[in-house]
């Protein structure tokens, strides 16, 4: 064993970037070039000043020209990541009674906040096997639809839509879904997201693009006298985001890289372009797992196969954990599997920034440690 994970993988099968990490993802590097050289005059100066505002302004706008967004729909953000957005939505997007698709460990997660929040009712949760996606079922009673777009640990993607009929508002958990897949603004209210997965920045902030409905939902929960802590206050975002600031102090750099990737996206065509790098990476990834006579997709229904973080299955008699620690050792990073789905797997990220090449690099990298297992 010990010399099988000495194995080296000859370079010219090797990606010219090894990190196909799900988040922290790969950050490109024109993006901390332009950090490094906006330094001097952005970096350690006030948050509260025309520059990093001006800066937030531009995530903003750039988020707005992305997603096609009609008039009307707005950019929040604020400290703390998507985690803390489910408890703020906790406080200022359920009304009283969610609906919650379970389909694994991100999707659970916010499902469970809900449950756990005093002031809530407890919450409609359906769930479906590890590997595809339950669907939405229209209720009366349902005031919000807590759906997600891509499940990261289990690698399903599902289409968003309103459910039909529905009255409730639409929240989609998109962090590792926003910038990689296509979305219609019409199908969701809230659409919220962190930088580290396909912005290929930092962690730590969260962003959500409201509709209408949101908003007027915010301002509603916001003026019910419902207890709230400030930092959980989706109105003090909302005010604060107006004038292109956080409640609190951000990280400057991350909103620069961000700023820099959604730049990179709108330059080069927005949305199609982003979600088409990534949807050739995955055709890559599938079409060589398919072939593969020792892997396979992990998610049966081509349709729920996600085209930003792939989920490859493999034979019992190749050990993925051997195969993630030789590429590590290579240099090739992060291809291991969310750990509490316990499969004899690996996880690969194709978000924008991960070359189709490297995909390719990557595949051809894999049969050569089996080949030599
Ligand atoms: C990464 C991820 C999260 C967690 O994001 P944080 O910013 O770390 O809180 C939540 N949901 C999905 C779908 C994710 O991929």
């Amino acid at each position: 064993m010990s010399s099988i994970e000495n194995l080296q993988i000859p370079s010219e099968l090797l990606p010219r970037d090894g990190r196909f990490g799900a988040g922290p993802s790969k950050v490109r590097a024109e993006q901390l070039a332009a950090l490094v050289a906006d330094a001097p005059t952005y970096l350690g100066t006030s948050h509260r000043q025309a520059t990093v505002r001006n800066k937030v302004g531009e995530v903003r706008d750039g988020l707005r020209d992305l997603f096609n967004l009609p008039d009307g729909y707005e950019v929040l953000l604020g400290n703390g990541g998507t985690t803390c957005f489910w408890d703020a939505a906790t406080f200022h997007l359920v009304a009283n009674h969610s609906q919650h698709l379970s389909f694994g460990e991100f999707s659970s997660k916010f499902a469970s906040s809900v449950k756990d929040a005093p002031h809530l009712s407890d919450p409609q949760i359906i769930k479906s096997e590890v590997g595809t996606h339950p669907r939405a079922v229209a209720d009366d009673s349902v005031d919000l639809y807590a759906l997600t777009h891509n499940e990261t640990s289990t690698g399903v993607m599902m289409n968003i839509e309103r459910p039909a009929g529905s009255t409730g508002i639409v929240a989609v958990d998109a962090t590792s879904a926003a910038g990689g897949l296509m979305i219609d603004p019409a199908q969701f209210d809230c659409y919220y997201f962190a930088p580290q997965k396909s912005f290929a920045s930092d962690g730590g902030l969260w962003l959500a693009i409201c509709s209408p409905a949101a908003i007027e939902r915010i301002e509603t929960l916001a003026a019910s006298g419902r207890w709230t802590p400030a930092f959980f206050d989706l109105k003090i975002a909302l005010d604060n985001s107006r004038l292109n600031q956080t409640y609190n102090t951000p990280a400057l750099a991350t909103i620069h890289l961000m700023a820099s990737q959604i730049k990179w996206m709108n330059d080069n065509g927005g949305l199609a372009f982003s979600s088409g790098r990534s949807g050739r990476s995955a055709e890559i990834l599938y079409t060589w797992a398919d072939a593969s006579d020792f892997a396979t997709p992990f998610v049966a229904n081509p349709e729920e196969r996600s085209k930003v973080v792939a989920t490859i299955d493999f034979n019992d008699d190749v050990d993925a954990t051997i195969i993630a620690k030789v590429l590590r050792a290579n240099g090739v990073v992060d291809t291991e599997p969310y750990r509490k789905l316990g499969r004899n797997q690996l996880r690969i990220a194709m978000f924008p920034s991960v070359d189709p090449e490297d995909v390719a690099s990557l595949c051809a990298s894999i049969n050569y440690v089996v080949g030599n297992l």
